[in-house]
C-alpha cells in the first residue's frame, strides 16, 4: 500500500474551510441553523447526535435540538417537522435514524421540505442527483468523493465497483461516481461471480455491511479500496467491511476503520448546512 487515506485529516480540513466560510457569511449577517430531531434514546443515535452538535459548534452553524420520548406519535413528529419547515431561520432539518418501529420512516423523510433536506434522503434530492440537477447529496457517498479528490485519485474513466445498493450509500455512491465520469458497476447479494467483478475495479467501494467481507482475492493489484463498513468485533474494536490486513499489501490506497470514511459523513453534513443546495 502506498497511501493510507486519512479521513480524519481531510474531514478536519473541510470543517476548517467551512468555518472560514461561516465567518464570512456571519460578517454579512447571514446565519445557518440545523435542527436535529432524535426520537427515543438509542445510545448509538445519541452519540451521533452529540457529534453533529459538536461539529455545528466548531463550524459556526447554530443547532436546535429536539429530544423526543420513545412514545412520540408519528403525528407529533410530523407536527414538529411541519413547524421547522416553515421557520425561515432554520435551513437544515435532520431526523436521526432509526426511528422507533411505530413510526413510518418513509412518511417522516417525505415530510421534510426538500430545500432543508441536508441528509439528502428525500426522493426529490435523490431524483435531482440521478438527473444531474443541483440538490443535497447523501453525506457518506459525498464524503467518499472528497476523500478520493483530496487524495489526488482520479475518477474519470476508471472502473468503479460499488459493493452494496442501499439507498443511503450504494445507490447514491454509484450516481456520484458516474457524475465524476467513472465507469460504474453495482454489486449486491444476488450478483454472480462477485470476485470476478470486484477484481476489475480501479476503485472499489465496500458498503456491504459484513465485517472483513472483502479479502485480498476481491482486489486487483494497485486498486483504491474504500471501506464504508463500521462493525465492532468481540473485543470491542472497530473494523470495516474490508479485511485491512490482507487487502492493504495489494492495494495502492485504502481507507482505515476507524479514521477513514466515518469522519467524512459529519463533515459533509456540515458542508450541506453551510453551502446549501448545489454543493
Ligand atoms: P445495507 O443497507 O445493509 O446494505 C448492504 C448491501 O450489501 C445491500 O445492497 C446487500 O445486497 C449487499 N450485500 C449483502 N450481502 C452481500 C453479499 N454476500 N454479496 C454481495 N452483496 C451483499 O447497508 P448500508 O446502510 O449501505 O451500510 C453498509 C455498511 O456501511 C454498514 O456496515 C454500515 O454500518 C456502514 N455505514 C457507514 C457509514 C459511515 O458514516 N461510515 C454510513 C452509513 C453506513 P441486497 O440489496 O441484495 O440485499
Amino acid at each position: 500500500m502506498e497511501l493510507l487515506i486519512d479521513g480524519k485529516r481531510i474531514s478536519r480540513e473541510i470543517k476548517d474551510e467551512l468555518r472560514e466560510r461561516m465567518t464570512e457569511l456571519n460578517a454579512r449577517g447571514v446565519e445557518r441553523c440545523l435542527a436535529v430531531i432524535q426520537v427515543g434514546s438509542d445510545p448509538a443515535s445519541s452519540v451521533y447526535v452529540r457529534n453533529k452538535k459538536k461539529a455545528c459548534e466548531y463550524v459556526g452553524v447554530k443547532s436546535l435540538s429536539y429530544e423526543m420520548p420513545e412514545e412520540t406519535t408519528e403525528e407529533e413528529l410530523l407536527e414538529v417537522i411541519g413547524k421547522l419547515n416553515s421557520r425561515a431561520d432554520v435551513n437544515g432539518i435532520l431526523v436521526q435514524l432509526p426511528l422507533p418501529k411505530h413510526i413510518n420512516e418513509d412518511r417522516i423523510l417525505l415530510s421534510i421540505a426538500p430545500e432543508k433536506d441536508v441528509d439528502g434522503f428525500h426522493p426529490v434530492s435523490v431524483g435531482n442527483l440521478s438527473i444531474g440537477r443541483p440538490g443535497y447529496v447523501s453525506c457518506t457517498p459525498a464524503g467518499i468523493i472528497q476523500l478520493l479528490k483530496r487524495s489526488g485519485i482520479e475518477i474519470e474513466g476508471k472502473e468503479c465497483v460499488v459493493l452494496g445498493r442501499s439507498n443511503i450509500v450504494g445507490k447514491p455512491m454509484a450516481m456520484l461516481l458516474l457524475r465524476e465520469n467513472g465507469t460504474v458497476t453495482v454489486c449486491h447479494s444476488r450478483t454472480k461471480n462477485l470476485k470476478e467483478i470486484t477484481r476489475r475495479a480501479d476503485i472499489l467501494v465496500a458498503a456491504v455491511g459484513k465485517p472483513k467481507f472483502v479479502e485480498a482475492d476481491f482486489v486487483k493489484d494497485g486498486a483504491v479500496v474504500i471501506d464504508v463498513g463500521i462493525h465492532r468485533n468481540e473485543e470491542g474494536k472497530l473494523c470495516g467491511d474490508v479485511d485491512f490486513e490482507s487487502v492493504a499489501p495489494k492495494a495502492y490506497a485504502v481507507t482505515p476503520v476507524p479514521g477513514g470514511v466515518g469522519p467524512m459523513t459529519i463533515a459533509m453534513l456540515m458542508a450541506n448546512c453551510v453551502n446549501g443546495v448545489g454543493e
